[in-house]
């Protein structure tokens, strides 16, 4: 299943730009730099709009329906390294970019103390070999200075790339701003090279766009100690509903949704690693059973719903309901949870899911649970004949023993 972590929380902006949105697409038209700090968007649905705590972030210009397709980007830079970032790295792809996408990259926020010394050293170490800035002392620290801003750039805005494709940084995604309760899914396509944002929810004309740079299903301070890692404590509602003394009564609504978010964790990596796909550690208990599983798996589904966690881990808990289900034999079950699983990922993903390849996507799962129903009911009606069969040859044993009697 697809999971995009992004990298950085992208909040102060310094550039203006203008992106088009014509036909679903984001072609970049033209960015330039002001003194006022906004940044102009044509775009159908979104618009950039200064927010009270969190700088600027995008925001719907109307309402949007759940599994309306948002943005659907091609990269700024890409690194296809899955490993920590390079100096290398990023100046063959910077090498490549065009200068539209270089001004871009510029033009987005970044935090000089995300780079690592070790960094900061391969940007030095480099520029002392190139021989024009052999005699030219304000060169080379200004070629040092540009080199070092666009890594932090990087850093602070990079996604990390499903199916180990890498790191990229897109223009408008890395605008939207971080929650707990996220309303849309964001997805890298390696097929089509294009990152997409859906709505997971209904939005609300004037909401804003929100992401979750990390794994929201943990207890505050879990979520607390990832966020740090990007430099900010979250002020989505729900983290601003937590309270922090743990002596008191935790009957508050925020604290059950907290015991609701580590449960699903649990849940979520025991399945994990009950299909061997994670270690089983730190405690977790893997069910013993595809029956356990399958109640985990209906657990699970539950308290994602209630917790409005709707991407992909949702699309996730009804495969895993649908296996399970199939394993018993239980068709229709089957059947519907498969069904329930293309629909969310059709609201997360859009349509273009096929370099999932295999059962990866949801509608081979559908195909292959629908074949198996048909092979069932082939079965059952071979079955039903020969019980039928069977039957009358006992009618006809029952009559002749009748007539000699
Ligand atoms: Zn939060």
């Amino acid at each position: 299943m697809a999971l995009v972590i992004r990298n950085g929380p992208g909040r102060t902006r310094e550039r203006h730009g203008v992106v088009d949105e014509s036909d679903g697409k984001t072609p970049l038209t033209n960015f330039a730099s002001t003194k006022t700090g906004n940044l102009t968007v044509r775009h159908p649905l979104l618009e950039l709009r200064l927010t009270p705590t969190t700088g600027l972030g995008l925001f719907a210009k109307c309402d949007v329906k759940r599994g309306s397709r948002l943005l659907s980007e091609a990269p700024l830079l890409l690194i296809p390294s899955s490993g920590p970032t390079t100096y290398q790295d990023l100046q063959q792809q910077l090498e490549k970019a065009s200068p539209a996408e270089r001004e871009a990259l510029y033009g987005l926020q970044h935090d000089p103390e995300l780079l690592s010394r070790n960094q900061v050293r391969q940007v030095r170490n480099y520029a002392v070999t190139i021989r024009k800035f052999a005699k030219d002392k304000d060169g080379l620290k200004s070629f040092v200075q540009t080199q070092a801003k666009a890594m932090a750039i990087f850093e602070t805005n990079a996604t990390k790339l499903v199916n180990k494709s890498g790191s990229a940084v897109f223009p408008l995604y890395s605008r939207i701003n971080h929650s707990c309760t996220p309303n849309v899914y964001a997805n890298y396509n390696p097929s089509l090279r294009t990152h997409t944002v859906h709505a997971i929810r209904d939005i609300e004309a004037g909401e804003e766009i929100l992401t979750t740079y990390i794994d929201s299903s943990q207890f505050f301070a879990g979520r607390d100690e990832d966020l740090k890692k990007y430099g900010f404590e979250c002020a989505c509602a729900f983290c601003q509903s937590h309270e922090p003394s743990l002596l008191g009564p935790t009957t508050s609504d925020a604290t059950k949704r907290d015991l609701r978010r580590a449960k699903i964790n649990v849940v979520k990596r025991s399945l994990y690693a009950f299909e061997g796909e994670h270690a089983r550690a730190d405690g977790i208990c893997a069910p013993r059973s595809p029956s356990e599983a399958l109640d985990r798996a209906q657990d699970l589904i539950k308290l994602l719903r209630e917790e409005g966690l709707l991407g992909m881990d949702l699309a996730q808990a009804y495969r895993w309901a649908s296996k399970y289900s199939l394993q018993f034999g239980v068709l229709e079950k089957a059947r519907d949870y498969a069904q329930k699983e293309a629909e969310v990922e059709l609201c997360c993903l859009g349509p273009e899911t096929d370099y999932m390849g295999g059962s990866g996507n949801a509608a081979s799962w559908l195909k292959h649970v629908q074949a198996t129903a048909e092979k069932d009911k082939v079965k059952l009606r071979a079955c039903e004949k020969r019980m039928a069969k069977e039957v009358k040859r006992m009618e006809k044993k029952a009559e002749k023993k009748a007539k000699k009697r």
